[in-house]
């Protein structure tokens, strides 16, 4: 499947990247949110992985746009959030938020969720973007 992941960490992009693209899994990187938007419009994805706090445009304004689209309404979506902003953000936006994880957690926390949105894709297509 096609995964896009945006985030502005580049350490831990390098480290998402490594543990996602598997073989079966191919990658997009975004650095920001306007990035990632221009690249989903253009390439397309099965499954997006968001940091919230990105330059240029955050994961908050990006899955607004995400969801406001009706090519993209139905992406699985895991937003990568920190402690405190966890449970305000998945208040607002539970609809929108197909899932998250809180910054830190251990990468092959990442790779199960993951995991776990590709089986309900496939159990479901309809459910993919
Ligand atoms: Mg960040």
């Amino acid at each position: 499947m096609k995964i896009l992941i945006a985030d502005d960490d580049k350490i831990f992009m390098s480290l998402m990247v490594d543990i996602l693209a598997d073989g079966k899994d191919e990658v997009l990187q975004a650095e920001n949110g306007l990035v990632a938007w221009e690249r989903l419009q253009t390439e397309g994805a099965d499954i997006a992985v968001l940091d919230v706090n990105m330059p240029e445009m955050d994961g908050v304004e990006l899955l607004k746009l995400i969801r406001g689209d009706e090519r993209f309404k139905n992406l699985p979506v895991l937003v990568l959030t920190i402690g405190f902003m966890a449970e305000d953000l998945v208040q607002r936006y539970d609809a929108a938020v197909t899932d998250y994880l809180t910054k830190p957690f251990e990468i092959s926390a990442l790779q199960l969720k993951v995991k776990e949105m590709e089986q309900r894709i496939l159990k479901n297509p309809a459910a993919g973007g």
